[in-house]
């Protein structure tokens, strides 16, 4: 799955272009420039890419709502929708449920995400309300996220460049 690509472009002098072409960033970089000012280059254009979609979920109660609506719309209402809320001290995942509660919690470094993939990683742990565990029965659920496999392919470019 490739999901940044880079296009080194003889035209191309100095600037630096960004634009989501098929759920991947296609980055345009001038075709002289090294192999160390084409990772910096390319790591800024593509946080500023993401800083131009911040996700329309800006509260907890925001996160509930949307919740919800994905439980009806994609989870066919199976899901526990008890507490979701933003977090800021979970870096290396993007969200987190615990079962028994049925309490999601979601990294706040998500609030910059387009819509689609915060819903994913919703979808995710509201699956893990009625389904523990990372089986078939599972993914079978929560890839019926609208664009999961984009979502997938973005989420790894954003642990990747930031
Ligand atoms: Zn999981």
């Amino acid at each position: 799955m490739q999901e940044i690509e880079v296009i080194r472009s003889a035209r191309r002098t100095r600037t630096v272009q960004a634009k989501i072409v098929d759920g991947k960033v296609q980055v345009r970089i001038p075709a002289r420039m090294s192999k160390a000012e084409e990772e910096k280059a390319v790591a800024e254009i593509v946080a500023k890419l993401h800083r131009r979609t911040r996700s329309s979920a800006s509260s907890d109660d925001d996160l509930i709502a949307r919740a919800h609506r994905l439980n009806e719309q994609v989870l066919e209402g199976k899901a526990t929708v008890n507490s979701v809320r933003w977090v800021s001290n979970q870096n290396s995942r993007w969200g987190s449920c615990t079962i028994a509660t049925a309490e999601i919690r979601i990294s706040d470094r998500l609030r910059e995400v387009p819509d689609y993939v915060l819903d994913s990683v919703l979808v995710h742990e509201l699956t893990h309300t009625f389904i523990s565990g990372h089986g078939p029965e599972f993914w079978e659920w929560a890839n019926k996220t609208p664009l999961a496999e984009r979502a997938k392919g973005y989420l790894e470019a954003l642990q990747r460049w930031g």
